[in-house]
């Protein structure tokens, strides 16, 4: 019971967010839209609550989808005073504004006291009891122990099983390395892990306290947990996944936003290893068979082979509930990948660990991305539409200065002017222009370099493309053009059309996000602009019946129907060294040339195309 009480007040601080994204939001929302809350004194504030829920992966059965305890207004408001008062108000004020965590002079202090506060909640966690050792004896658990790792297993002894306590522990010094992380107070730092077959033995033995409410692994204090997954690497990753998740939680504090916590855990646990070349984490796909079980990247695929996909509103809305679901950690999986790997956001991914205590800490993301939120949705949808094994962030990267610094006039433009496109770059913003019912002649002209993977060597190209290898159902080595709506200067209330406001950082009062709203109006599933989802109507509609059908809360749709293709996915292709273009909304040029984006970065020279207005 004691230890009961201890897992329900750590959880006070996640009792909190939630419950602050129940109704009853204003007076929270008023005193601290993002203030940071901690667990300093929060044990105060909840007496015994309910239910102890295990931490990490609490995806299961009614264990995943309670509701907390319902406190009212008054008791929050004091829960927050008293968990903000010993924290410098002047720091919890800078903390509010996500440009400070980016500012040099301030975001070291803030960083440091969101340390603190961590190690201060660190303190407080109870032991475990014991592992029985005599019981596990005649359970046939097996012990093996690698410097900070003991693994306790019912699997039968094999290389792999064995191995993985020695994996485990190379991690603990590269997540450091990761996060910036002094290593000096995890050389002693001790993990239990627990591999699975026969799970009540493991209760027996007292690795866990009452019966486990996981499908397939979760972390609590300083004990990590996987349920044999049958896959030797799979299992590794299992537990890989949860070390991250324990690691984090030690050092950072709480696990929120579950979009994050999952995300990375994800995102860092997908490793290769082995004893001679030891341990690389984080790793991006090379290929589905490099990571045996794990099989995030092709779902995604299939997924959007439906033309159905959440919402980057929708992924920062997941609730532990929809974590019943693979497809959560998949999106989390990518989200994460995406904006970690990415030279334009990677800044920002840096900073999220820091505001898992945040008490919203998607208001500080939003906040950080500020007016480049439309662009992170084109280069997001990007993503997502060229994402493949071996995927180059770097070259894909959607370029933030136009190939021309100014937009020609449109006398300029009825003589001609001309860009030049880089072979080894993904969508290339070329800094015309275009009218919506004007036409465009293209000409694309000059040779350059492409890779074809086929014959694995360059070839002098024209810009019209291979018929002979195809990426994503074009010719390799074609160009494409597309126009888009302009995504400069739209913050994330212009793209999700939330409570509209001048001041991009102050959402409102009455601003949340929530998990049961979703998104009916985003950039690539505007209902104002009719159906852009690339089904017909009729289709579209008994799609959406179905999946109500299907799901349990039938009056809300798990997932809004968001064409993830466009607006990438239209445009014209350069069948011919000329093309006409009428486009049908008025928005800026792009150009590429088609190539899967790991091969980008072997092709060379450039090709001209130029752009001329029609009568
Ligand atoms: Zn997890």
């Amino acid at each position: 019971m004691k230890n009961h009480n201890r897992a329900t007040s750590n959880d006070g601080v996640k009792r909190v967010v939630d419950a602050s994204l129940e109704s009853d939001r204003l007076v929270l929302f008023r005193v601290v839209l993002v203030a940071l809350v901690f667990a300093l004194t929060a044990r105060a504030a909840f007496a015994a609550p309910p239910k102890p829920r295990p931490r990490g992966d609490v995806s299961v059965g009614a264990g995943g989808v309670e509701t907390p305890a319902s406190e009212n207004g008054a008791e929050r408001s004091r829960a927050v005073r008293e968990r903000t008062n010993g924290s410098s108000p002047e720091l919890v004020a800078l903390a509010r504004d996500a440009q400070n965590w980016f500012d040099p002079k301030t975001a070291p202090k803030l960083r440091e006291f969101v340390l603190d506060a961590a190690k201060e909640r660190r303190k407080r966690w109870e032991k475990y009891p014991d592992v029985d050792l005599e019981r596990a004896a005649d359970r046939e658990i097996r012990r093996v122990a690698s410097g900070r790792i003991t693994l306790y297993t019912d699997l039968p002894s094999s290389t792999e099983v064995d191995q993985i306590p020695d994996a485990l522990d190379a991690a603990v010094p590269i997540l450091c390395k990761i996060f910036h992380a002094d290593p000096a107070p995890f050389e002693n730092w001790k993990v239990e892990a627990f591999l699975m077959r026969d799970v009540d033995a493991f209760v027996e033995i007292r690795a866990l306290e009452g019966s486990p409410r996981f499908l397939y692994g979760y972390s609590d204090r300083n004990r990590i947990f996987a349920k044999d997954q049958g896959l030797g690497y799979y299992n590794r990753f299992l537990l890989m996944h949860e070390l991250v998740h324990t690691f984090m939680h030690e050092y950072f504090g709480d696990l929120n936003p579950r979009w994050y916590s999952e995300g990375a855990a994800e995102y860092l646990a997908l490793h290769q290893w082995s004893p001679k070349k030891g341990l690389e984490l984080a790793q991006f796909p090379v290929s589905e068979k490099a990571y045996p079980g794990f099989g995030r990247l092709r779902q995604i695929r299939q997924i959007l082979a439906t033309r159905r996909a959440p919402s980057i509103l929708d992924i920062m809305s997941f609730q532990p509930r929809d974590y019943e679901q693979v497809s959560s950690y998949a999106w989390s999986w990518a989200f994460v990948s995406f904006l970690s790997r990415s030279p334009k956001y990677r800044d920002v991914a840096e900073v999220l660990p820091y505001w898992m205590v945040a008490n919203d800490p998607n208001a500080l993301f939003v906040d950080a991305i500020g007016d480049r939120w439309g662009e992170l949705e084109y280069d997001w949808a990007d993503f997502l539409e060229q994402l493949d094994y071996e995927y180059d962030f770097e070259a894909t990267a959607i370029n933030s200065d136009p190939l021309l610094p100014s937009a020609p006039t449109e006398e300029e433009l009825r003589k001609g002017v001309v860009v030049s496109i880089d072979p080894t770059r993904g969508w290339l913003d070329s800094g015309v222009r275009t009218t919506a019912g004007s036409k465009y002649k293209l000409t694309i002209a000059g040779r350059f370099k492409f890779y074809l993977e086929d014959a694995k060597k360059t070839f002098d190209f024209e810009g019209t493309g291979a018929t002979i290898e195809y990426f994503g159902g074009r010719p390799a080595g074609r160009v494409r053009a597309v126009v888009a709506p302009d995504p400069t200067g739209e913050t994330f209330a212009d793209v999700y059309q939330t409570a509209s406001d001048d001041n991009s950082r102050d959402l409102g009062a009455d601003f949340r996000f929530d998990a049961f709203r979703r998104s009916r109006h985003t950039r690539f599933g505007d209902e104002s602009l009719g159906n852009a989802s690339g089904f017909s109507d009729e289709t579209l509609a008994e799609l959406k019946s179905a999946e109500q059908t299907n799901d349990r809360e039938p009056e809300a749709s798990r997932f809004d129907f968001y064409n993830a293709l466009y607006p990438w996915n239209g445009g014209v292709d350069f069948a011919k060294s000329s093309v006409v273009l009428e486009p049908e909304r008025s928005g800026i040029l792009y150009f590429r040339v088609n190539a899967a984006p790991k091969n980008l970065k072997r092709n060379g020279g450039r090709v001209k195309v130029q752009i001329k207005l029609l009568d």
